[in-house]
């Protein structure tokens, strides 16, 4: 017998709907954390009172969306409490929104609507009430669909996703039945709203465990439907005779997200990402070398593609092509430092350590080691080369700055000035220091 404490705040809603005769109970994702051990982050609550009922036992109540959910804003928490009326749901519509919702009477209705077994736990106060051996299932790490698997994926889409992004957040199997039910729906996902499904697929890369949530994806045929560029890098051999490479370019792809550091969805989806164009530029050379020339730009623009596809944000999209589009830099001890100053102007100062993230990813998903000195070499001078100015506007020192200590007026004569202690800075013949260049300044006056 399990045994657990609700917070207070927990308890007095309960009490509260008790008191007025109603039912109440404490569902979904919070039993099943309660369960686990984990701290809840959403309360949810259901009962047989109706979104009127509620709101006259709670009139500071929020009731806002055609589901009747009321909220209600708790002190100490960030989200606000949930109290839904018991629902059933019949005949899906678009796959996803239910064509009607009716209250329902009971409990049961309600729990039998519920995705998961372990989603379709209550608890009542005292004691937790499961209908479909939830608890079973969380014990053995099991996903299981609450009733026939194959017609709960056909009423909702999006629960095969859930499935898959549940089970890598958990680290839990797939059962067998719904596994196969997702294999065979699977196609059904193309009909919910690409922005659902990105939520998803970002929960997965946000994950502990974003490499299985993506391995489920793709032995689920998801991958198949939502990214099938993705798919058609598995069996796409790189290893040439001389040459390192230990897996084909899906299964590196997969191995460099799992060895990912970053934990920004949008640097793990490139690292997920950054070859997938090489199965378009493929050659075999009659040596046996196998090349892919140009890949980055290919792969480029299927990441462009993709962004689109699951409309992300333009600071999204414009990361992610970043990212994919410079994967390929050089890191060479002879590189000038302009070569590395281009290289932070183009990947952007702010994403110089997703990339390099990246990069680490992809060595060890390829099976090289962690690092080399030529990439730590290469960290040492992307620091040495910042302390650089960039361009004129870098300078520790400002036109006006030249027109008062010169005491000229505005004119090219400041520009030229500007110009020459920039020069100075980058030849290394002076520090970009106020004080150094005010120095400076008097002297070539
Ligand atoms: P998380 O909060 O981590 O996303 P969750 O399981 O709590 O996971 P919510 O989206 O918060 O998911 O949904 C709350 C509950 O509503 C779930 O536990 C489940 O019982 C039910 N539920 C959510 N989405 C669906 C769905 N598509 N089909 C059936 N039941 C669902
Ligand atoms: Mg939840």
């Amino acid at each position: 017998m399990t045994t657990f404490e609700l917070p207070i705040e927990v308890e007095k809603i309960l009490t509260k709907f008790q008191a007025n005769k109603y039912e109440i109970y404490v569902v979904g994702g919070a039993v099943r954390d309660i369960l686990m051990g984990k701290i809840v982050s959403d309360w949810d609550f259901t009962t047989n009172a109706t979104p009127e009922e509620i709101l006259k036992i709670y009139p500071d109540g929020f009731c806002d969306n055609i589901y009747g959910t009321v909220g209600l804003t708790v002190e100490g928490y960030d989200k606000p409490f949930e109290i839904t009326t018991f629902r059933t749901e019949h005949g899906y519509r678009d796959f996803r929104r239910p064509d009607k919702i009716s209250w329902g009477k009971t409990l049961k209705e309600d729990l039998e609507r519920r995705d998961f077994t372990f989603n379709a736990l209550a608890i009542d106060d005292k004691k937790i009430i499961d209908l479909y051996e939830g608890q079973k299932d969380l014990d053995n790490k099991i996903v299981r669909a609450v009733g026939d698997a194959n017609k709960r994926f056909n009423e909702d889409a999006l629960r095969m996703m859930r499935a898959v992004r549940i089970a890598g957040e958990l680290n839990f199997k797939i059962e067998e039945e719904t596994f196969e039910a997702i294999q065979r729906n699977s196609t059904l996902i193309n009909k919910i709203a690409k922005e659902r499904v990105k939520d998803e697929l970002f929960k997965i890369l946000k994950s502990d465990n974003p490499y299985t949530g993506i391995l489920h994806l793709k032995e689920t045929g998801l991958m198949q439907e939502i990214l099938p560029e993705l798919t058609k890098c598995f069996g796409v051999e790189q290893k040439s005779p001389s040459r390192h490479h230990i897996y084909d370019v899906g299964q590196h792809l997969l191995m460099s997200l799992k060895e990912c550091k970053s934990i920004d969805p949008i640097t793990r989806f490139a690292t997920l990402v950054h070859d997938i164009g090489k199965p378009q530029t493929f050659k075999k050379l009659p040596t046996g070398v196998i090349t892919f020339y140009n890949h980055e730009m290919v792969s480029t623009r299927i990441a462009e593609n993709l962004a689109e596809r699951f409309k992300f944000s333009t600071r999204e999209r414009e990361k992610l092509v970043k990212l994919v589009r410079f994967h390929q830099f050089t890191v060479d001890e002879n590189q000038t430092d302009s070569a590395i100053r281009r290289f932070i102007t183009n990947v952007g100062l702010e994403y110089v350590q997703d990339m390099l993230d990246l990069r680490v990813a992809d060595r060890l998903g390829g099976g090289a080691r962690e690092t080399s000195w030529r990439l730590e070499e290469f960290k040492k001078r992307l620091v040495e080369v910042q302390k650089q100015p960039f361009s004129i506007k870098d300078l520790k020192i400002s036109g006006r700055d030249v027109m008062e200590e010169l005491d000229i007026p505005a004119g090219p004569k400041v520009g030229e000035i500007l110009e020459k202690l920039f020069n100075k800075v980058v030849e290394k013949k002076i520090e970009n220091e106020k004080k150094a260049l005010l120095t400076e300044l008097n002297k070539i006056w």
